[in-house]
């Protein structure tokens, strides 16, 4: 015989079954049960527009993908060690996105595991084992990559051989954010040089997301990969966050005029499904490719290829770069005149449906408004939209709704913004 379990909330069951190291967003956490496109629904009826998740790129629950998943799953689920079509067809859909440098593909479940591949793939190909990341980074969950995500905090010690620089500056008057983020970069190299370590990498995610949103101006990158690349290591260009037409074009590092020698991605890959990639020159896969095999059980398997197959086929389809650059530039024209009005708007930095709206106390200094940030997602999220924020100071907004967001949408969100900083100031 079993006792009935006492009545819990969700809350508790939460706590008791998963433990202490999950976090839910919002003062009253969000109980979703349905999403369709950018609208999510919760247990109570209540609609919300998804301002935030960069995950379901097409939309949420796109019936394209929803039939190729479950046509795939009713057919055949295996792996990369059988002759199938489907994995190729992929890889040659997603490398025609790419330029024409970049020749080889590689399949994993999730972003962590596509950067802890290209670490040990850097670091076969070049002999180094010093990483350079940004002191407010996040590649993800693996030892390695957690040792690579300051953002992490304290609790998360940085692993051997890894490097912090600063984030790139905010593109202001009088700012030089090449040279100054190269003066970094190349500062950092300096203290590997000292210590006797050889560079094998710069990873950086090309939109600088966790750090607060730095994507401007075109070509900043371009000097601190060349001071790498003079040393010896080579540049991981993780696209988690910006890849997948999310900035008006298919990848972030096209706005830094560079041919990345290892990419990374994730997260809109698979529009929820997990399905992540490494892509490659293909000479650098040379060493690694002699020394390992590589077998990753579900990465590529036949299901979620097909998956992300359908999902490339859906953003060129219905142009959703096409989209998120022109929703994105009507969303930057109306926050700017919302900014007229809030004096709690600073910088509006981004690309795309990508955007980072600094909160700030004081424009001048740009002094940044944590609690006032923090009252704003909470106020949106009562208004029925989902946002979430970023940076070292948690005062960075950061804005990215599925791609395929409607004029009436960014309305909705602008209307809402506007209620909210009237509210909050
Ligand atoms: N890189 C970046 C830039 C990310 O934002 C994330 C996830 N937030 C990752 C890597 C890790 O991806 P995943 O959670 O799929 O392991």
């Amino acid at each position: 015989t079993t006792l009935a379990e006492p009545a819990e909330d969700l809350l508790a069951r939460r706590a008791r079954l998963l433990g202490p190291s999950y976090r839910l967003f919002y003062d009253a956490p969000v109980h979703l049960v349905r999403g369709e496109r950018v609208w999510l629904w919760d247990a109570d009826g209540n609609r919300y527009l998804d301002m935030y998740n960069n995950v379901p790129c097409v939309g949420h629950c796109h019936p394209r993908v929803v039939e190729a998943l479950s046509r795939a799953a009713a057919t055949l689920n295996t792996h990369t060690r059988y002759l199938h079509e489907g994995v190729l067809a992929l890889a040659e859909t997603l490398l025609a996105t790419m330029p024409r440098e970049i020749g080889n593909v590689m399949f994993t479940c999730t972003g962590s595991e596509a950067n802890d591949l290209a670490i040990r793939v850097a670091k076969s190909a070049t002999g180094g084992t010093g990483v350079i990341v940004t002191s407010n980074a996040y590649h993800g969950v693996t030892e390695t990559i957690a040792g690579m995500s300051p953002s992490l905090g304290a609790g998360v010690p940085l692993g051997a051989g890894v490097y912090t620089v600063p984030a790139p500056p905010a593109d202001r008057d009088g700012v030089d954010v090449a040279e100054t983020f190269a003066d970094g970069v190349r500062a950092a190299l300096a203290r590997m040089a000292q210590d006797g370590v050889r560079p094998a990498a710069l990873l950086v995610d090309d939109i600088f997301s966790s750090d607060g949103v730095f994507f401007d101006p075109p070509g900043f990158l371009a000097p601190a990969v060349e001071a790498v690349r003079a040393a010896g290591g080579i540049y991981i260009a993780d696209e988690v966050q910006p890849g997948f037409g999310r900035t008006g074009v298919m990848w972030g590092f096209t706005q830094h005029g560079l041919v990345p020698d290892l990419i990374t991605m994730g997260k809109p890959m698979g529009n929820g499904h997990p399905i992540a990639a490494m892509a490659a020159r293909p000479a650098l896969l040379e060493a690694f490719g002699r020394q390992a095999r590589y077998f990753n059980t579900f990465g590529g398997n036949t299901v979620s290829t097909a998956v992300a197959k359908t999902v490339l086929d859906v953003i060129a389809d219905e142009r959703l770069a096409e989209n998120a650059a022109v929703q994105g530039a009507y969303l930057r024209q109306g926050l700017k005149r919302l900014a007229q009005r809030h004096a709690l708007l600073g910088d509006i930095r981004g690309a795309g449906l990508f955007l980072g709206l600094e909160i700030v106390s004081d424009r001048a200094t740009h002094a940044p408004a944590a609690a006032e940030t923090k009252l704003i997602v909470n106020g949106l999220r009562n208004r029925g939209v989902l946002i979430g924020s970023a940076g070292p100071q948690a005062n960075v907004l950061k804005v990215r709704p599925p791609l395929p967001l409607r004029q009436e949408e960014a309305d909705f969100f602008l209307s809402a913004l506007d209620e909210t900083l009237a509210a909050v100031s």
